[in-house]
Order: structure tokens, then C-alpha cells, then sequence
């Protein structure tokens, strides 16, 4: 997987919109690779603020 697939995927990724195997090889990228992390979290924040913390992962939760 390259550091261009990882980034073109990371909504999908955030979403769960992957195939297992797909968000398998990502996330096994992204364990080796800290500019796509940056990447990621980068846009995990995007989400989390578009969603409101409406996503189950998210523990921010103030209200
Ligand atoms: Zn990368």
C-alpha cells in the first residue's frame, strides 16, 4: 500500500466503508508510516466535528 492509496482512502477508512483485507493493509501502513497518521487524524478530527460526535468511537462526548 502506498502513502497516495492510504491518503486517497482515509474517508473510507473513517467511514468503514472498506473491505476487512483493504483496511487491513491500511491500517497495517499506517502503523509504519507516521505522515499518513498525521493524515488520518488530520481528518478523523474533520469527521468527528462534522458527525458532532455522533460516531460510537467517539469518547469526547461533553453533553
Ligand atoms: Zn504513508
Amino acid at each position: 500500500m502506498t502513502c497516495k492509496a492510504t491518503i486517497r482512502m482515509i474517508c473510507e477508512y473513517l467511514e468503514g466503508r472498506l473491505s476487512p483485507p483493504v483496511a487491513a493493509a491500511m491500517r497495517a501502513h499506517l502503523e509504519g508510516c507516521t505522515d499518513c497518521r498525521l493524515v488520518l487524524e488530520a481528518a478523523q478530527r474533520t469527521l468527528e466535528v462534522y458527525f458532532d460526535g455522533e460516531q460510537p468511537m467517539s469518547h469526547a462526548r461533553v453533553a
